[in-house]
This record gives structure tokens, C-alpha cells and sequence, in this order.
């Protein structure tokens, strides 16, 4: 039930292909740092951040660590709370510099990432398979009738994970069409009458007679 979703919204939306990167970034850092940039702002301010750093030419782990903080807050100021977001910043970079292997567990013990965060690094910057949840996949699958809305992160992921292949391409596809199906469909106010997964959902089937 869960993977009919996957493949309704993939049919209606068509392959994402997240997460794009700059021509000649790197990815794996490109990625880690948007996925700090990107708490509590939109895309298009991360845009922004990243699109100086590389205009600065310090879209680097080493670089990062090294440049004086007040110039990493101003680079990346666009993208909000830029005092925290640039500590992140640098511990994620000595992170990377300095550890053998990059795992959940040592993602998590730096202030400032979550396990949103951590797991969107994972799957995305490092091709691990970690289902990452946010608020719009608990608002999806609560109002599709999976879950409740305040169903934990740790459960829902189980949740999913177990009902879904354990595939690379489909973990990073599903994410990033949850996203765009609320981006456009599921939004705070959904717009259930053109949305593409109604025939499964609770939520459009039980107020089908307030629309
Ligand atoms: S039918 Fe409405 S509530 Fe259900 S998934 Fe679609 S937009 Fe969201």
C-alpha cells in the first residue's frame, strides 16, 4: 500500500533526481552543506548561500574549517539562523576531515544536526539507505491513514522502510516526491480534488462530501 504511493506519485511526477549539483562541486560536500543550509528556510535562499560559496570558491570541507567565522556567516546569511548554521558548518567539515567513516551516530553528535539532517547526508550525499522523514511525509502518510500525525521520526521511518524495497534509487525518489506532491497537492490546505494518490486516501475518501 505504501509502495502503490511511491509509484502513483512517480507516475503523476516523474523522476525527481535528487539531489542536483553544481557543475564541477563536489557532491559529497555540495549536498552536506545544503542539507545544513536548508533547516528552516527554502530551497531558493539555500540556493543563494551555496551559489556564494562557490562564487568565493570555499565550497570546500577544508575550506569551510578554515575561513575565519564571520565570513562563513556572511556567505551564507541568505539562508538563515547563519550564527548557528555556520558552527554546524564547521564541526560537520572537521567531521568529514577527520573520521574514517561517516555514520548516523557521529552525524548525531554534532549540535545542529538532526536526524533529518543526518539522514538526508546519508542517502543523499553518501548513497546510504536512510528513509529520510520530515514534516511533509508525516503529513502525507498521516492523512493518507498510515500513521498519526504525531507519529515519531524513528517509527514512521520503520514504517516505510518496512513496506517499501530497500533500494537507493527509490529511498531518494520517494523523498523527494513526497516534497513535491506537498508542494503542490497535500499543502497545509490540500488540494485533494486533482491529487494524484485520492483513490487511496482516507482523508479525501472520508470528506468526500464537503468538496
Ligand atoms: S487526497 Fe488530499 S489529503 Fe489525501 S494525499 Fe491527496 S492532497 Fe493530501
Amino acid at each position: 500500500m505504501i509502495f502503490d504511493i511511491y509509484r502513483l506519485l512517480l507516475d503523476y511526477f516523474g523522476f525527481q533526481n535528487w539531489w542536483p549539483v553544481h557543475q564541477g562541486q563536489d557532491k559529497v560536500v555540495e549536498i552536506t552543506v545544503g542539507a545544513v543550509l536548508t533547516q528552516n528556510t527554502s530551497w531558493k535562499n539555500v540556493e543563494r548561500a551555496i551559489e556564494n560559496l562557490i562564487y568565493k570558491d570555499t565550497l570546500s570541507f577544508e575550506k569551510i574549517l578554515k575561513m575565519p567565522i564571520e565570513e562563513l556567516e556572511y556567505l551564507i546569511k541568505p539562508a538563515g539562523f547563519y550564527k548557528r548554521k555556520s558552527l554546524t558548518l564547521k564541526e560537520v567539515s572537521k567531521l568529514f576531515l577527520n573520521s574514517k567513516e561517516i555514520n548516523r551516530q557521529n552525524l548525531l553528535t554534532i549540535k545542529g544536526v538532526g536526524k533529518e539532517t543526518a539522514d538526508s547526508i546519508l542517502l543523499y550525499a553518501l548513497d546510504k539507505p536512510y528513509f529520510v522523514i520530515d514534516s511533509y511525509t508525516k503529513r502525507v502518510f498521516s492523512r493518507v491513514g498510515f500513521c498519526e500525525e504525531d507519529i515519531s521520526y524513528d517509527e514512521l521511518q520503520k514504517v516505510i522502510t518496512n513496506s517499501i524495497p530497500k533500494d537507493l534509487e527509490i529511498y531518494k525518489e520517494f523523498h523527494a516526491l513526497i516534497v513535491q506532491h506537498c508542494k503542490i497537492f497535500c499543502k497545509k490546505k490540500p488540494n485533494c480534488l486533482n491529487c494524484p494518490v485520492a483513490e487511496k486516501c482516507k482523508t479525501f475518501k472520508t470528506s468526500l462530501f464537503t468538496f
